[in-house]
């Protein structure tokens, strides 16, 4: 066994297949796998390294491999990952854009203002994060899961390092509607660079099975716009009927 190989079985990563990278995971991280440790610091390793590891397929096992990625530069600037939250199995899938400074220090998705509003428009369809009620049950996930700094919109191979996350948590939950809020996560889940004003509206599909998928505005737009909140509580009647008709 090469040193190298005694070295990563010491961390507790076995079978992992090193690549050689550059300080950035490039975009084409195969659909399977996903490189997510960077070993600094060890004289057998020109640095930096990147590790490529079978992407994990339980729930427990996928936050580990989320809170341990370096995959791309907003692992330098993060205080921690900020994985989802909510209902493993919600009939809604909630999917922002990435993690605010609140987020960053709580380590929960959408606990600043907009979170805030995002929990009133939840709760005025009879939902929420915390409900117990199957049925009515939501999680919240965002396309990055680290703070991009400043608030900035995340980079492309940003949010193409963390898609395999993000389409993990999407298969694991299996939800019956996927709600996108904002241009970036609609643009990033629907692979299009269409405007917000032609995403929202019409009844999307995403992945191999045909999930729907509705475009609504982010509440951090609203907060913003406050006049387009009218609009808003449209999609949201929609969203509404849509789950009620898909659970009936
Ligand atoms: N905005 C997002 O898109 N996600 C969060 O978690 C918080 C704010």
């Amino acid at each position: 066994m090469s040193n190298r190989l005694a070295r990563l079985r010491a961390l507790g990563i076995e079978s992992w297949a090193l690549r050689s990278a550059p300080e950035v995971a490039a975009p084409s991280v195969p659909r399977d796998f996903h490189s997510i440790v960077a070993l600094k610091g060890d004289p057998q390793i020109a640095e930096p390294q990147v590790v490529a590891a079978p992407l994990a397929t339980g729930w427990d096992a996928l936050r580990e491999q989320v809170a341990a990625c370096r995959a791309c530069r907003l692992c330098e600037t993060r205080t921690q990952t900020v994985f989802g939250t909510g209902a493993l199995q919600a009939p809604l899938m909630v999917v922002g854009e990435g993690p605010g400074a609140d987020e960053d220090a709580q380590g929960d998705p959408f606990v600043g203002r907009a979170g805030k509003l995002l929990d009133e428009m939840l709760r005025s369809i009879g939902r929420s994060r915390l409900e117990p009620e199957p049925d009515k049950a939501v999680y919240i996930a965002n396309v990055v899961k680290c703070r991009p700094p400043g608030n900035r919109e995340p980079a492309e191979d940003e949010a193409e390092s963390c898609r395999p996350f993000l389409e993990a948590q999407l298969r694991l939950v299996k939800p019956k509607l996927i709600v996108a809020l904002g241009r970036v996560a609609a643009q990033r889940l629907l692979v299009t660079d269409e405007p917000l004003a032609r995403l929202r509206g019409p009844l999307h599909r995403w992945g191999p099975e045909g999930t729907p998928l509705f475009v609504t505005y982010h509440p951090a737009y609203l907060l913003r716009s406050p006049g387009e909140k009218a609009k808003s509580w449209e999609d949201l009647k929609r969203i509404h009927q849509f789950l009620v008709s898909a659970s009936a």
